[in-house]
């Protein structure tokens, strides 16, 4: 029996994040090439992507490289200060973090 079964096919089909957890329209969500059965949320793919380039960045010498692990350190301290979390300055910083690399 499948997840479909007695859907109308009306309403949207609510997928979880394989990464969070969270629920989602499976509309919202990023598939797998290869397994499309796995979809991870925006902000997780956004972690995905920011993972994958810190790999990448782990035998560049670059200065764009060096500038990303910058920000990277800058990111961690505010997360392990809790600082994302209080309100007007957690979402300023919350704001801005989408816009860095
Ligand atoms: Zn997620």
């Amino acid at each position: 029996m499948t997840a479909d079964a007695g859907r109308t096919g009306a309403e949207p089909l609510s997928s979880v994040c394989w990464c969070c957890g969270v629920n989602r329209d499976d509309a919202e969500l990023v598939h797998l090439g290869n397994h499309p059965e796995v979809g991870i949320c925006v902000s997780c793919a956004r972690w995905v992507q920011r993972r994958a380039r810190a790999l990448e960045d782990r035998h560049s010498r670059g200065v764009a490289a060096h500038l990303r692990a910058l920000v990277g350190s800058a990111r961690a301290a505010v997360i392990a200060r809790g600082w994302h979390e209080r309100g007007r300055l957690g979402a300023f910083l919350r704001r801005l973090d989408r816009y860095l690399p």
